[in-house]
């Protein structure tokens, strides 16, 4: 196929969005791939959506491989079936609801679940039927709280999501390995850069929940992995070393100082190394206590106290993740009028007992670590305060920063951060769906049974995004042959004649065999026509220019910058080399 560039519905742009803050967007939109319609909402014009289903079709011949079957659910959904899952309510604001002309309420659906479950239990009834795999290159929708980076967090955006239904925990495992590698297939064809981590801690088994995350200083996921052992994990999964317990003996006795002015961490170290403790303090000496607020969906809202070692900061997404499903706030000023008790910078663990608020730790704090920590008085701490001996914690939790440097789960090394942009998500859900559905089928003793679900997602549309971050660079885009929006870019740089009707006859040879052909035949200047092919980012560009009077065209490689002078006859045959190096 030849896209002429005079006839393609098309604009460049020379100056960067304002909107715009990483480079993929930029370019994106620069190089007239998207357009913005609505915060998250974006427009995909010919070359956008050439690339999006390029990858479209990468995702689906992979999946297919697998034998996954692709069906096509809707976007708007009831809202039963999310009310039977708890969804409705349990998904908050992200969900888009909508009311029909009759009141009747629906959704737009962020991930499909219940559906699959539904469409599984109408069709199959018997064992003989599993087990089956089905998925949809589908539109989602998701109110998220910040779209950014333009198709990267989407409103609105395609997701490739599939469910598999076995009957033993042995078929959903193998059903979870065909789509793991199914995905590594798929990120290795389309050229990302990628490391696969666990999602969870584990509580359903160690791979019950992997991520895809490509590699990315602008991606919002950090991870963490121990480059001894190849352990990654995302830092919510990251379960703490636990130290050995200390024993008691020796150990001596708690003691309230008078410690004026010292509410925060830096100003009480201070103070403890200029108290005559006969040793050096360092922040991880000290427990630092945090008071939230929780609810469990539905419940009533709790206090909570945290007590991690005063080095490290509390991470919101750890604690989210080992809080869920409950939900969590910082407490307000009124909060602590309400709770006299609660001393804003000398909170103690023994208040918060006395007062019947539930305590976590850090897995840090074991038994017999010796603590300052507040004494709950204006002023005033305690030194010496023993774990298991002084105060008895309700449990840990897993709400400290992880930090470069600490050791890695498997014992393997040390524990070293990067960022990444989720890509995919394979999942064993387990009987969660098919239990909320009671989907039933008969055995094979005769005995009905309750398939289990795997449930894998991928993001298409933010591949597109991805593969435009990894690839790009100050020029423009450069896509990798796989997803390119052509073979090849030929750009004719030479008003003459003879060159014009050369380059005319060279596009329709590469048409003729079968290449797509992105024709710059527009009337601008050699210079334009150059910048724009880089913007563009095919991986190819072929110049008829200067050189054709001598019977040579040039071959560009975007990739590597490198270009080279061939004879226009033997042009074809050089592009195709080139294109199948
Ligand atoms: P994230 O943590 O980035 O919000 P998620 O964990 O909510 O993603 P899943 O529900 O696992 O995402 O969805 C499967 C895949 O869909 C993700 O791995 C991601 O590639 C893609 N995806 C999710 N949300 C968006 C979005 N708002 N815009 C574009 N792609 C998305
Ligand atoms: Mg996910």
């Amino acid at each position: 196929m030849i896209t002429r560039l005079s006839q393609l519905f098309l604009r460049t742009l020379r100056d960067d969005p304002a909107d715009a803050e990483v480079p993929s967007h930029k370019l994106l939109v620069r190089a007239g791939y998207v357009r913005r319609i609505a915060p998250g909402v974006y427009s995909w014009l010919p070359l956008g959506l050439k690339v999006l289903r390029e990858v479209e079709r990468v995702v689906r011949e992979e999946m297919d491989a697998i034998g996954a079957q692709e069906i096509l659910l809707p976007a708007l959904l009831p809202r039963d079936p999310y009310e039977t899952s708890n969804r409705w309510t349990e998904y908050g604001q992200g969900l888009f609801r909508l009311k029909d002309r009759k009141g009747n309420d629906y959704l737009l659906g962020p991930t499909h679940e219940e559906l699959f479950a539904l469409t599984v239990k109408g069709e199959y009834n018997s064992y003989k039927d599993f087990p089956v795999t089905l998925y949809q290159v589908q539109t989602k929708y998701r109110d998220e709280e910040r779209p950014r980076a333009g198709i990267l967090r989407g409103r609105e955006f395609v997701m490739k999501d599939s469910y598999s239904f076995d009957l033993t925990d042995e078929g959903l495992t193998a059903s979870y390995r065909a789509h793991r590698d199914a995905y590594e297939r798929i990120l290795q064809r389309l050229g990302v850069k990628y490391v696969i981590v666990s999602a969870t801690s584990g509580a359903m088994g160690g791979s019950a929940s992997e991520e895809f995350l490509a590699e990315s200083e602008i991606g919002e996921d950090t991870y963490v992995r121990c480059l001894e052992s190849g352990y990654a994990a995302n830092v919510e999964a990251v379960k703490t070393v636990v130290p050995e317990p200390i024993p008691f003996d020796g150990l001596p006795e708690a003691k309230v100082h008078e410690t004026p002015d010292t509410p925060t961490i830096d100003t009480l170290v201070d103070w403890a190394n200029g108290a005559g403790l006969d040793r050096t303090v360092t922040a991880a000496d000290t427990l630092k206590n945090i008071l939230v607020k929780t609810r469990v969906p539905g419940g009533e809202w709790e206090l909570l106290g945290i007590g991690i070692p005063g080095d490290r900061e509390v991470d919101a997404k750890r604690l989210e993740a080992s809080l869920e499903p409950a939900e969590y706030v910082l407490l307000t000023e009124t909060d602590f009028a309400n709770n006299p008790f609660l001393v804003k910078g000398y909170i103690g663990p023994k208040a918060l007992q006395e007062n019947g608020v539930r305590y976590l730790v850090d897995p840090r704090v074991v038994d017999g670590t010796s603590w300052i920590t507040g004494a709950d008085a204006e002023g005033k701490h305690v030194v010496g305060l023993v774990a298991g001996r002084d105060f008895t914690p309700d449990g840990t939790v897993e709400a400290a920063e992880v930090r470069d440097g600490d050791p890695s789960p498997d014992g393997a090394g040390e524990l070293v951060s990067a960022r990444g942009i989720e890509v995919g998500h394979v999942f064993q859900l387990g009987r969660k769906y098919t239990d909320a559905f009671e989907v039933n089928v008969l055995g094979e003793n005769g005995k009905p049974v309750r398939p289990t679900m795997g449930s894998y997602g991928i993001g298409v549309s933010r591949l597109v995004a991805v593969i435009a971050e990894q690839q790009h660079d100050d020029k423009g885009l450069r896509w990798p042959a796989e997803v390119s929006p052509a073979n090849v870019h030929l750009v004719i740089a030479n008003k003459d004649d003879a060159a014009r009707e050369g380059a005319e006859a060279l596009a329709a040879q590469l048409d003729g065999a079968g290449l797509s052909v992105i024709l710059d035949d527009r009337k601008a200047s050699p210079g334009v026509k150059f910048k724009d092919s880089e913007l563009l980012g095919v991986p190819l560009i072929v110049v008829v220019g200067r050189g054709y009077a001598d019977g040579n065209v040039e071959l560009r490689d975007r990739f590597t910058g490198e270009s080279r002078e061939v004879p226009a006859d033997s042009a074809l045959d050089e592009v195709l080399a080139a294109l199948r190096s």
